[in-house]
């Protein structure tokens, strides 16, 4: 194995803690650079005609590729230094085989559904979705004949099938724990679910966005899914300085979203892959410190007479519902808490105009507390119905814990609660 793709020592396996920094990369590509540069470039020279023809052969899956034979470089549509070293370090967090880059979690999102579904295909979506996804799917894919059916939280794979009826599946799409409740729904059920309409035509593929929990704390490939989504603009960007979001799965799979992202041109820039590597290389420090945190901070929450309820999975308890799935799918709570406030939305208003280190802003997973309120904010276009439905109600504010010192937060968070 030559040394870029070096994941042992003496039989001692090494974790993606240790390979962030150097997997995929070798210094005598570029000059002896430590670090991988930026590719800043659109296009890449053949050294002749006929290896132009045999990278075009592989990159149209025209010729299938020997032994060792991997896809030259030809146009950063297609690929680039920076996205292939990246999408091989995401692969070890998740256990896949392959990870494509996009330039968004809408980018991934949507190129992975459009690759699977085509007119008459029967979709079920877990619900509550992000806003984007749930509007992609509810206003744009009916427009090209997809039907779409809700699993909604509490019910049983029994009664997803039933609405699913005498159709066939085509594929699962899952967001697992949902935004902003914290609901947990079971992969191992949606896959269950999909295999009861698995045929030589369709393998049903299973569809996790891991973005809340990952990929520290959830890792839905060992749980019987078939691709992992993420919105790479929260854990994984980490620094709410990039957008970008990735695709991950088999190498069957992602060979067929890779030629759709081709297509669409959704990929990341240079840049967007060459920051994502700076931002791996303290995943684990980062998502860990925020789970420390999140912890503390939803303790002193929880016992505090202004908050009337808070829902965080660091805080299940066995007879709770959602549980049994916690313990079986999730390795660690993650940072995002969501809380209700003593009162409604001028008590709520009043508590986030009263932060001082908390940042009041939308998106999630980053070094700084990110705090903000669903119902008039992200969750602002949803069904009223549906809001009271799901507990998004005037009351709840979702706060995502960052890096700080805890005792900081909490002060912050005492000395705002205050002014309710
Ligand atoms: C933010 C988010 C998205 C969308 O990602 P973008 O990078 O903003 O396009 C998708 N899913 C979840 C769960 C998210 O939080």
């Amino acid at each position: 194995m030559s040394d870029e793709y070096r994941t042992q020592i003496a039989g001692h396996e090494l974790s993606p803690e240790s390979l962030m920094m150097g997997y995929g990369y070798r210094p005598e590509w570029s000059e002896g650079a430590l670090k991988s540069p930026i590719f800043q470039t659109s296009t890449f020279t053949f050294e002749s005609a006929a290896e132009g023809k045999r990278f075009f052969e592989i990159a149209y899956g025209l010729a299938e590729p020997s032994a060792g034979e991997s896809m030259g470089l030809i146009y950063s549509r297609l690929n680039n230094p920076d996205l292939e070293i990246l999408e091989k370090r995401l692969t070890l967090w998740d256990g896949a085989e392959q990870s494509l880059v996009f330039a968004s979690g809408m980018a991934a999102i949507t190129t992975t559904l459009l690759t699977f579904l085509e007119p008459g295909s029967v979709l079920v979506h877990t619900c509550p979705l992000y806003g984007g996804t749930d509007h992609f799917i509810h206003h744009v894919l009916p427009r090209f004949g997809v039907d779409t059916v809700e699993w909604r939280h509490g019910m049983t794979t029994g009664e997803v099938g039933a609405l699913v009826g005498d159709r066939s599946l085509t594929a699962v799409l899952m967001e697992t724990p949902a935004n902003p409740t914290n609901d947990l729904f079971s992969i191992r059920a949606a896959r269950n679910l999909a295999d009861r309409y698995r045929n030589e035509e369709n393998s049903v593929p299973v569809m996790v966005d891991n973005t809340f929990l990952g990929p520290m704390w959830q890792h839905p490939l060992r749980h019987g899914a078939d691709i992992v989504l993420y919105s790479a603009t929260k854990y994984i960007g980490g620094h709410s300085d990039l957008i970008a979001g990735a695709s991950l799965g088999s190498h069957e799979l992602m060979a067929q979203v890779g030629q759709m992202r081709t297509i669409l041109g959704t990929m990341a820039t240079p840049l967007t892959g060459w920051l994502m590597m700076r931002s791996l290389e303290t995943l684990s420090l980062r998502m860990t410190r925020q789970n420390e945190n999140a912890m503390k901070v939803a303790t002193f929450l929880a016992n505090h007479p202004k908050v009337a309820r808070v829902s965080y999975l660091g805080l299940l308890d066995p007879q709770d519902d959602g549980y049994q799935i916690y313990e079986e799918q999730c390795e660690g709570p993650g940072a995002m808490i969501s809380l209700w406030v003593e009162g409604g939305e001028e008590e709520a208003f009043r508590f986030l105009d009263s932060l001082q280190l908390a940042k009041l802003a939308v998106s999630l997973g980053s070094t700084e507390s990110l705090i903000q309120h669903p119902a008039s904010m992200t969750h602002a276009g949803v069904d009223p119905d549906d809001k009271i439905r799901l507990g998004v109600t005037d009351s709840l504010v979702r706060l995502s814990v960052g890096v700080e010192n805890p005792s900081d937060i909490i002060a912050d968070l005492r000395n705002a609660l205050e002014s309710i």
